[in-house]
């Protein structure tokens, strides 16, 4: 085939030929939106020709079935109802009235005409409802989102806080979106710190019911999803006030939540004592109804506590299997680390759509050559590969470990096993946190990446942005949710010590914390084999060794901080140093699953391609904290230097086969290509022109 035949000019009308401002403008656009199917496939030849060595022999489809699982059925489903429905696709440019009511009406859509009915999976099959959320979160974000108030907030607060009578009452209604509800937890006051909530429910012995109050202006409800204007019930979170046997004292049970209607369910007119106000316009995911409730004396019947970890008899006894308020405190929350699953493995699906734009859009842009050469791929520049590259390793790795934290998820769901219950409780929380920091960061990584072109709205890198941004924040702020990670992996380490045993995430640190405490080997620490840095035991031991650094450094200094600051001030003092040991801890999970991925791929092509990926990751992590390593001679400087060699080496050897790993999230075109429903590039392109104002 001829070179001239396989550039984008060849695609070109007559016309166009003629016109250079709409043949430029057409050129723009074929890089924008490829052709990928076209028998002379551009980006297929041109990806051939940006390697000048051998490529390894990759088959998308077939990596693709290993990275898939069981659940993709469904999300096709999702797909193709989408795109059987143009009417209800989001366009770029949307008021936030009518934007909430598409939302509104995108969920009706999925649930009563599609037929996908995600609330009986919240409990019996949470990896099948996760793939749900990530699939109607990549068609619309705010879709996702107010999919997820709907059943994992609000129906989840049902099914776990609750017991069989508010099942019995409510899972009908919440599945067919008749009760449509919302989740209120945080108030004006206090976000992070649940415990300060202020609004009181108090029970009133003579008319058997509980009186919700908002005591001032602080303990307004705000930011509740659903609530401004389709929501018809609440899970209000409140202190439960029970009276003493002096008239004149409440005793403070300890925050409890309570089931409050806050619509009329015909008329949906507001219901007394409920007054409801408008969050008004966001930073992203306007399709969703933010709103700030406030109760002046709502009462509510005694059977709408949810009841599960405490309840309250009709002569208002207070009775409860979990003896202390921080224990009913603990157990609450505990049943809520679902949202936080759904948001980890979201995020990855935010990540698997960013990445693919900006490496396919890198792959056929080109910008500058040799001289007297045609210009080359930009992702021929080891700059755009040092952005894009271990960023797509970051990408599947990220995939293996929150499949990883579904499955734990679903067993716990299945065994209440307590020592898995602490374990998905902190291994959410860090993955939660540790996955959409990093997706936030490389979204705007991934327009820069695109140039201008990643700046046009059509593009989606504006609305991925503003959307997943606040993923960072709620379901627990992700600084706050790392030092719960810290705090549990402190409370294992003086468990060892007092001869406990480690959770099982954690037991790697045991024998690593044994290697730590002898000195590194001044021999392994010169190795520089390429075989010997590929060596997933190399790259493990580096992770580990790292954590437990930090972890008993971390223990070293809080005890003697403590002393003179006490806890929190010690703990403050060596903030910084948790965090840090967090996101360690995390990452040596996230290899760990990695490498067990790539062990059991059955597919001999996939599975090389998959520990070049690997390699990736680990190695650009090691180099990213050489520092670390050097300071403490972990590594000699031979070894560092070879480390970053091959660290680049890697990028260029997976920029080599990055259309078939991209391809291989078989995303489909709508949401990678082009706003949903415009299939051709000619229609994107129309969409495009029409948006930059041409
Ligand atoms: C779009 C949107 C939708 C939401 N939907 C809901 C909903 O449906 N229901 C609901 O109940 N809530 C909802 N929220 C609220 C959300 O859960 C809270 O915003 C979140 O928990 C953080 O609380 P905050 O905003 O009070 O932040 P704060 O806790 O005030 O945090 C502010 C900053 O202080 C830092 N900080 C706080 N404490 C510490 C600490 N101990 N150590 C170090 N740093 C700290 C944080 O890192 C953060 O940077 C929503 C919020 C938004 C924006």
């Amino acid at each position: 085939m001829s070179s001239s035949s396989t550039t984008p000019s060849s695609n070109l009308t007559d016309d166009e030929q003629q016109q250079p401002t709409t043949r430029r403008i057409r050129l723009l656009s074929l890089h924008l939106n490829p052709p990928l199917h076209h028998p002379h496939n551009h980006h297929h030849l041109h990806l051939q020709a940006c390697s000048s060595r051998a490529k390894m022999d990759v088959n998308a489809d077939k990596l693709s079935a290993y990275l898939r699982g069981k659940h993709r059925d469904v999300q096709e489903r999702v797909f193709e109802y989408f795109n059987s429905r143009p009417d209800l696709q989001t366009p770029i440019e949307i008021l936030k009235d009518d934007y909430r009511e598409l939302c509104m009406n995108q969920l009706l859509g999925v649930v009563r005409e599609a037929g996908i009915r995600p609330f009986r999976y919240v409990v019996e099959d949470p990896a099948k409802y996760f793939a749900i959320i990530e699939a109607v979160g990549s068609v619309d974000m705010s879709l996702g989102i107010k999919l997820g108030v709907q059943y994992s907030l609000w129906g989840g607060s049902v099914l776990n806080l609750g017991t069989k009578k508010h099942k019995d009452k409510y899972f009908e209604g919440i599945d067919n979106l008749e009760y449509l509800g919302c989740f209120a937890m945080t108030e004006l006051h206090h976000g992070s710190n649940v415990q300060g909530i202020q609004t009181i429910a108090t029970f009133d012995p003579l008319t058997d019911e509980f009186i919700i109050t908002t005591p001032n202006d602080g303990a307004i409800k705000w930011w509740i999803g659903n609530a401004a204007v389709h929501g018809k019930f609440a899970t209000v979170f409140a202190k439960l006030m029970l009276p003493t046997h002096d008239k004149n004292e409440v005793s403070d049970m300890g925050v409890h939540a309570f089931i409050v209607p806050i619509r009329d369910l015909k008329t949906h007119q507001t219901l007394p004592g409920v007054e409801i106000n408008d969050c008004g316009h966001k930073v992203g995911l306007n399709g969703v109804d933010n709103g700030a409730l406030r109760f002046r004396d709502v009462r509510i019947p005694r059977d709408n506590l949810l009841n599960r970890f405490g309840d309250v008899s009709r002569d208002g006894t207070y009775t409860s299997a979990l003896p202390t308020i921080n224990k009913r405190f603990a157990a609450t929350l505990g049943e809520l680390v679902g949202g936080r699953v759904g948001l980890a493995y979201s995020s990855v699906g935010v990540l698997k759509i960013a990445s693919t734009i900006a490496i396919r859009y890198s792959l056929l842009r080109q910008q500058f050559g040799p001289p007297k050469k045609p210009e080359i791929s930009i992702l021929d520049y080891q700059s755009q590969q040092h952005k894009l590259m271990p960023m797509l390793a970051s990408t599947y790795a990220f995939h293996f470990a929150t499949v990883h934290l579904i499955e734990k998820y679903s067993q716990m769901k299945k065994t209440h096993d307590e020592q898995l219950v602490a374990d998905v409780h902190a291994l959410s929380a860090g993955l939660k946190s540790y996955v959409t920091s990093y997706t936030a960061k490389s979204l705007s990584i991934c327009r820069e990446a695109c140039g201008g072109h990643g700046y046009a709205a059509v593009n989606r890198f504006g609305s991925l942005r503003n959307d997943h941004d606040i993923f960072q924040t709620f379901e627990g702020d992700n600084t706050v949710l790392l030092q719960q990670v810290a705090g549990d992996l402190l409370k294992q380490y003086q468990e060892k010590f007092r001869g406990g045993t480690f959770a099982v995430t954690w037991s790697y640190l045991r024998e690593s914390m044994n290697t730590y405490l002898s000195q590194p080997n001044p021999v392994t620490a010169r190795w520089e084999s390429e075989d010997h840095l590929r060596d997933p035991k190399f790259q493990l031991d580096a992770f580990r060794y790292r954590t437990s650094r930090l972890l008993q450094s971390a223990a070293v200094r809080l005890r003697k901080h403590t002393k003179t600051l006490g806890s929190f001030g010690a703990w403050n003092r060596c903030l910084n140093h948790l965090l840090t040991l967090a996101e360690s801890h995390i990452e040596t999970v996230i290899l760990e699953n990695f490498i067990e991925a790539v062990k059991s791929c059955p597919d001999a092509n996939s599975q090389a391609a998959m520990k070049l990926v690997c390699d990736l990751y680990a190695l650009n992590l090691i180099w990213n904290d050489i520092g670390t390593y050097r300071n403490v001679d972990y590594v000699a400087p031979n070894k560092a230097k070879a480390i970053h060699k091959l660290a680049d080496y890697l990028s260029f050897q997976v920029k080599n086969i990055a259309k078939e790993l991209v391809d291989a999230f078989d995303l489909p075109d709508h949401v990678t290509r082009a706003p949903i429903g415009k299939q051709s590039p000619g229609e994107a392109y129309a969409e495009y022109t029409q948006f930059v104002g041409f």
